[in-house]
């Protein structure tokens, strides 16, 4: 084969001398492709018949199929990148929200890769200076400071913990922000769902993990999967003690990671809408002031003083200022931290269980440090921390560690 790489070229696919298609032919070489490997891409119309036919002739020429992420799989094996950005391209394939895939492509870029290098640079710079006075020990010399060495170790730690700190956002961006929407009857919930759904159609039609019945439906916010759980079994009609509606509503509260507390802006703050209030417990929320466009009967002074959380004025019938609710929502998980974008964001649980076992290594070694104990001791338990970064890298993974990985891929990645 002559042609140039990266370049393409029209020409017929044949079998024998009967023509089965037209197709481009694009050549890439070693070692600036997917793989860092030669490759050849084929590209024949679509439909089902030319591309079988196709397939067909190339595994008769002796290709075969690719397993399941094998080309990706390759990328790692050839030292291209590393096990978490593989990981990350199955991310992107698989993410269904804007922020989902922006975090993946963040990571498929090295952002958390290279904070994982900074952590381990660091145990090793450590690991150098302990490992050398083990050499030296028996000659009574005194070669490290240990109380150096514990406050060294635990700096690293307060930086995984910041790390660590993002798995919440992580978890969110792969399983849904649970919202539930709370409030007495007829303050509008309903209707303020309603605002919600036309308002963000949602292209997320399954989050994994999520129990059907709790789920009355998934919409996406500000690029976040949003899981808004039903909170209309929460009326007190067949119970004339008003604590009864406020416990049920209690309980749907804590199984949410923030609740839209409605509040009937038209109406005086009842004794129910003070109990919900009190109820939030200092959880999560934003109190929404529904129906805005009925003069204003409520005391906004009053509603301030019994929570700490935001307020936002809307119009449940109208849509009105919907997009504000959406941006305190949005604001609410990102915290004051920038988007998925910008910063790096624990969104896998193997990563965050590596993680968290490298900081109990860390743990491990500063309080031996502060405690004077051997110091080969505390050198394994650095090793241990090491390790488990190694791990999340891939660096000296476990054979069936990478199997697992790339058996989630589809074919062709
Ligand atoms: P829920 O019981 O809390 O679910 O309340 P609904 O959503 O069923 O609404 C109760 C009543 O308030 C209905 O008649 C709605 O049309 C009305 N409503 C809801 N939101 C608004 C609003 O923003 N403005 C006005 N004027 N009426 C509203």
């Amino acid at each position: 084969l002559t042609q140039r790489s990266f370049t393409t070229c029209f020409g017929h696919v044949f079998d024998a001398d009967h023509v089965i298609d037209e197709a481009i032919l694009t050549v890439m070489r070693a070692p600036h492709t997917y793989t860092t490997q030669d490759v050849t891409e084929i590209n024949c119309h679509g439909g089902i018949a030319p591309v079988r036919r196709t397939l067909e002739l190339c595994l008769h020429a002796g290709a075969r199929v690719a397993d399941p992420g094998e080309f990706t799989m390759r990328a790692y094996y050839y030292g291209r990148i590393d096990l978490a950005q593989a990981e990350a391209v199955a991310d992107i394939v698989n993410a269904t929200t804007e922020a989902g895939r922006q975090a993946a492509v963040a990571q498929l870029g090295g952002a958390l890769s290279g904070r994982i290098e900074e952590f381990r640079q660091r145990i090793i710079d450590l690991l150098v200076e302990v490992e050398a006075s083990i050499d030296f020990v028996d000659q009574d010399i005194e070669l490290v400071d240990t109380a150096e060495v514990a406050e060294f170790t635990r700096g690293i730690i307060a930086d995984i913990d910041q790390l660590l700190a993002t798995a919440h956002q992580g978890r969110v961006l792969r399983g849904g922000l649970r919202v539930t929407i709370a409030g007495r009857p007829n303050v509008g919930k309903s209707s303020l769902l309603n605002a919600l759904l036309r308002a963000n159609r949602a292209i997320v039609t399954e989050v994994p993990g999520t129990t059907r019945d709790v789920i009355e439906d998934v919409l996406t916010i500000g690029g976040l999967p949003v899981l808004l759980s039903d909170t209309a079994g929460v009326r007190d009609t067949d119970s004339p003690v008003e604590a009864e509606g406020v416990l049920r509503t209690r309980q749907a509260m804590a199984a949410a990671d923030l609740v839209l507390l409605v509040v009937d802006s038209s109406e005086p703050l009842a004794e129910e809408d003070r109990q919900l209030l009190g109820a939030l417990d200092g959880r999560p929320h934003i109190v929404v002031m529904n129906k805005e466009d009925l003069p204003k009967q409520v005391d906004a002074g009053a509603v301030a003083q019994l929570t700490s959380g935001v307020s936002v004025w809307v119009s449940a019938r109208d849509g009105t200022h919907i997009q504000d609710l959406e941006e305190a929502v949005s604001s609410a998980v990102w915290q004051g931290a920038a988007g998925a974008a910008e910063h790096v964001i624990l969104t896998n649980a193997r990563h965050q269980q590596a993680l968290e076992h490298s900081r109990e290594g860390l743990l491990r070694a500063a309080e031996g440090a502060a405690e004077g104990r051997y110091i080969e001791f505390i050198a394994a338990d650095l090793r241990d921390a090491l390790a488990a970064l190694d791990d999340i890298l891939g660096k000296t993974p476990a054979e069936e560690i990478i199997n697992r990985i790339f058996e989630q891929f589809c074919i062709g990645k």
